[in-house]
């Protein structure tokens, strides 16, 4: 019996050796990725609604590896956040950002804001409001030109966080926009004492449209958002007939593929010159 113990604890061991290999293996390579800078941004266009003029960018974030193509971030933003590696890999999100939105003004004098999705991690650092603002100094932009983009989950489940943080930021002028909105549970109290500018409408909300159910919903939610005074974006638009729902239902921005895919930086930047030129 004694034996058998041994032997099921020695199995039980080399399991659990296996399991922390490969995950250190994951924390290595994204390791190393950040300290070679291995990610890139794509610009997704949003669109303002109505006119349908360009208004921003949402920031996306890719990992380029060497050899073995490009990874989504739904690959690897969940394994960095489980590692606290998101800090170091956000803040490189937002050296990419502030450096392209340098060089966008630069060439055109003007800028539209371009979004970079936070997550609740990177707030648990109280220097990251004061080293984001000091990135925006530095660089010499406009604060408004950075629009920060939290989750209602991340927002409503670390609130002692981030609401200072938030707070500061909007003092400051930087725009705060409340994502993936329908799938978490702000109440309206929380909703009302969150310092946001935007609320995105989850695209699992936008999907439906115009099923008189789902119009309903996103009638009342931009009922509420405007009496806020919110910009209210309907997020992963696919078709013209979800666009035309969400314009007529009040949303004030629209993203999609529908409008526009994420771009490379420099397609990004034509579609930009060209909405500033006129
Ligand atoms: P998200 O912030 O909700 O971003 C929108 C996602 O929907 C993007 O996927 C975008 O490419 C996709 N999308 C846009 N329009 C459409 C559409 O019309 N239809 C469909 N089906 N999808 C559409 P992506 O780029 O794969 O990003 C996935 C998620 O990864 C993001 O969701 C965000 O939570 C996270 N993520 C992306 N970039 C960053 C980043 O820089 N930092 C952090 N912390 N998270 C990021
Ligand atoms: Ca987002
Ligand atoms: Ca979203
Ligand atoms: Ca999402």
């Amino acid at each position: 019996a004694k034996g058998s113990a041994g032997a099921s604890f020695m199995f039980f061991d080399i399991a659990m050796n296996g399991a922390s290999r490969a995950r250190l293996d994951a924390e290595q390579s994204l390791g190393k990725a950040i300290t070679e800078r291995e990610f890139l941004l794509e610009y997704q266009p949003k669109f303002r609604a109505g006119s349908r003029q360009l208004c921003g960018f949402e920031a996306l974030v890719r990992w380029e590896r060497p050899g073995k193509g490009r990874v989504s971030p739904a690959d690897f933003v969940p394994a960095a956040e489980r590692t606290g590696q998101i800090k170091a890999l956000g803040e490189l999100i937002l050296d990419i950002a502030t450096a392209q939105l340098r060089a966008w003004l630069d060439a055109e004098g003007q800028v539209l804001p371009v979004a970079v999705n936070v997550s609740p991690l990177q707030f648990d650092d109280a220097g990251f409001t004061s080293r984001l603002l000091a990135l925006l100094d530095e660089r010499h932009l406009p604060h408004d030109a950075l629009e920060v983009e939290i989750t209602e989950t991340a927002a409503i489940g670390h609130v002692d966080r981030v609401l200072p943080q938030l707070h500061r930021l909007r003092k400051a002028g930087v725009l705060c926009s409340l994502d993936d909105f329908g799938t978490g549970q702000s109440s309206l109290t929380m909703l009302r004492n969150l310092p946001i500018s935007t609320m995105k409408l989850d695209r699992s909300m936008i999907d439906p449209l115009p099923e008189a159910q789902a119009s309903a919903v996103v009638r009342a939610t931009c009922v509420l958002g405007h009496s806020l005074q919110l910009e209210i974006v309907a997020e992963g638009v696919e078709t013209e007939v979800q666009a035309q729902a969400a314009e007529a239902l009040g949303c004030t921005q629209l993203q999609g593929y529908h409008l526009g895919r994420p771009l490379s930086a420099a397609a990004a930047g034509v579609l930009l010159a060209a909405a500033l030129g006129v």
